[in-house]
């Protein structure tokens, strides 16, 4: 019998940013697993089993999934936003390539969501309008010294920046000794925008600079955007205030 084993995307939060096929991956899952908060946001049917874990054990988690789909199940694991961003499809596919064996008999499939960069930029108006790239602000997989290295180079290139995991209780300082980086290479006036719990009832979206940033709050729920040389602020008719990115570069 083949097993299934499916990394689902929850999308940032709001029930109706989940695409209907990943509710139907959820739906058909025997066994749903993930890290807590995650799994937190799905209610189980009859029959259905939930095994939440600790964010950190994602490699564990991703070969326990396969044992199990390989043994015959149908198995989810769900990450939030896209699962294959700084996510468990990564995860899964290391654990494939550790032990192929383990996948035999198994179909994959990977089912996208909203990553927080997108649910972030549609809040504030189209600041990934132009080339981006996106930067997990988390040094447990990676050197400091990769971080910064990517930063430079990102803000030398102009690219806008997506800043993931920007700070947790554990690494408070980090995203400044990022911004300090930014700094030495971009305009002080260079436009970022804190968007934090977006999609939630608690959702906080806030523009500032570089200059600015040193005095605003961030956690691990948090999604920073640097805006490249070319972002600007625009005023709709309403008095909103918009940031985007042109789709040209030929004008300027
Ligand atoms: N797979 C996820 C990212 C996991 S890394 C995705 O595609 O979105 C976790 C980081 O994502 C957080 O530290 C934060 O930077 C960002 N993030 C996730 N959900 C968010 C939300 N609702 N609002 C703002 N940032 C969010």
């Amino acid at each position: 019998m083949n097993g299934h084993l499916t990394i689902v995307g929850l999308g940032p939060g709001p029930e109706n940013w989940v695409t209907p096929a990943a509710t139907d991956a959820v739906g058909r899952a025997d066994i749903i697993l993930g890290y807590a908060p995650y799994v937190k946001r799905l209610t189980p049917r009859a029959g259905q089993v939930f095994e939440a874990s600790d964010n950190r054990e994602e490699l564990v988690r991703a070969e326990r999934a396969l044992a199990l789909a390989a043994s015959g199940r149908r198995v989810a694991v769900v990450s939030g936003g896209d699962p294959g961003v700084f996510a468990m499809a990564a995860a899964v596919y290391e654990a494939v390539e550790k032990n192929p064996a383990s996948a035999n008999g198994v179909e994959i499939r990977v089912e996208p969501g909203v990553t927080a960069m997108l649910a972030a930029a549609a809040r504030i108006g189209a600041p990934l309008g132009h080339d981006f790239c996106a930067i997990s602000l988390s040094d447990n997989l990676k050197s400091w010294a990769t971080i910064e290295k990517r930063l430079r180079l990102a803000a030398e290139a102009d690219f806008v920046m997506a800043l993931y995991n920007p700070a947790s209780k554990a690494r408070p300082q980090q995203i400044e000794q990022a911004f300090e980086i930014l700094r030495t290479v971009l305009p002080s006036e260079t436009i970022v925008v804190f968007a934090r719990a977006v999609g939630r009832a608690d959702e906080d979206v806030d523009v500032t600079t570089l200059i600015g940033a040193a005095e605003m709050a961030c956690d691990m729920r948090t999604l920073v955007l640097v805006g490249s040389r070319a972002t600007r602020s625009v005023q709709s008719g309403d008095g909103r205030a918009w940031v985007y990115t042109p789709r040209s570069e030929r004008d300027r």
